[in-house]
């Protein structure tokens, strides 16, 4: 029986790109007979466009935007994708999204209501998890290492700013990192050495948001652990992340110049891998995850190990970090994605 999968994909998000490349990936590996893809297209603006299913070969992703659609609010379109005569026109629907307006929470939010299964994280994971603020709080109530962090609303910062940036500068000091809160891919950060740099990366980091996060820099390697499961999680191999003649993990370095260099497994101790192990399995529980889960962290030179972030719809075409440690694991592409639609399926079961 061929599993009917709504793929949801590109998103009202500054990393639509991301997504769209990512969904071209997956349609190209979904094409068997197991499946049918139906791919529902969410432009920049936000509206929702309905293709038809994909019976050949999709080639670029401009083949994929159905520019020629029709153009709706998701509520409009809401209905006519999601009831038809036959019971459920999707066995379940692939949210494909990276960033604000897709990986927190507000389209699971929907398909919550729409009561369809859906793949990965629910509404208060996917929500948690994208705001750094919320998430690094969650997890330092749970006891997990990581770095000293403040935040700020934009409303402070304007009202105060001298007052933010000696704050900082007492409590966190250079080097250090201002991100957005609600974001990923790197959009809006900034490493920060002196005041006047803290200065730059405040006004950028507020471009994107009203609310940022400022964090102690640490001289690290980075180390990533995929998590799939819902109540009995499971991790995979250790990945480390090896960006070349970069000050950081940059956007263009994650999706442009193709030098960072995936290194599977990645050359930690065993009890290095224990300890990160047991560390992304506390963080997706403490953010109550399911489905899928990458959990990043920095490895210091002395081996101690902070968790930076878990990103709830991580990168996802075959050559991103999250399928490929697990392929290391054992699990390959297409049977990643059909562990995660049995894993939505299962939730939803669950819940019923
Ligand atoms: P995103 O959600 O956009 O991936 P991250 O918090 O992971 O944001 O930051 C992106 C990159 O910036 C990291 O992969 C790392 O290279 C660098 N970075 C972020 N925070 C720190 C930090 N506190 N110390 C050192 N490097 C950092
Ligand atoms: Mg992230
Ligand atoms: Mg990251």
């Amino acid at each position: 029986m061929t599993i009917k999968i709504g793929l949801l994909y590109g998103g009202k998000s500054a990393e639509h790109h991301v997504s769209m490349q990512t969904a071209l990936a997956v349609i190209k590996a979904l094409n068997t007979n197991k499946f049918d893809i139906y791919p529902i297209y969410i432009s920049e603006e936000g509206q929702w466009i309905k293709g038809q299913q994909l019976t050949g070969p999709v080639e670029t992703v401009k083949e994929l935007s159905f520019s020629e659609g029709q153009q709706l609010s998701p509520l409009a379109l809401a209905p006519t994708l999601f009831e038809s005569k036959e019971s459920r026109p999707f066995d379940v629907i692939f949210p494909l999204l990276h960033g604000p307006n897709g990986e927190d929470g507000t389209v699971q939010g929907m398909l919550e209501l729409l009561n369809l299964p859906y793949v990965g994280n629910g509404v208060l994971s996917s929500s948690a998890g994208m705001d750094k603020v919320i998430m690094k709080n969650i997890f330092a109530q749970a006891g997990l290492n990581q770095v000293d962090y403040v935040w700020y609303l934009r409303g402070e910062w304007e009202t105060a700013e001298e007052d933010a940036y000696r704050k900082v500068e007492d409590t966190i000091g250079y080097p250090c990192f201002v991100k957005p809160a609600n974001l990923g891919s790197s959009v809006g950060i900034s490493k920060c050495t002196n005041r006047s740099e803290l200065h730059e990366a405040f006004v950028e980091a507020f471009k994107y948001d009203r609310k940022i996060i400022i964090e102690q820099g640490v001289d690290a390697r980075e180390i990533e652990l995929g998590v799939v499961g819902n109540d009995y999680p499971e991790c995979s191999v250790a990945g480390e992340i090896i960006p070349k003649d970069k000050n950081f993990y940059d956007y263009t370095a994650k999706y442009e110049d193709g030098n960072t260099i995936l290194m599977i497994p990645a050359d930690v101790t065993e009890a290095e891998y224990s300890e990160l192990e047991a560390m992304a399995i506390k963080a997706f529980k403490a953010l109550d995850c399911s489905g899928l889960v990458r959990a990043d962290f920095f490895l210091t030179k002395e081996g101690k190990v902070y968790i930076n972030e878990v990103n709830t719809m991580p990168g996802f075409t075959p050559y991103s970090m999250f399928p490929l440690l697990w392929k290391h694991s054992g699990v390959e592409y297409p049977a990643l994605i059909e562990r995660l639609v049995n894993l939505a399926i299962e939730r939803h079961q669950e819940k019923q």
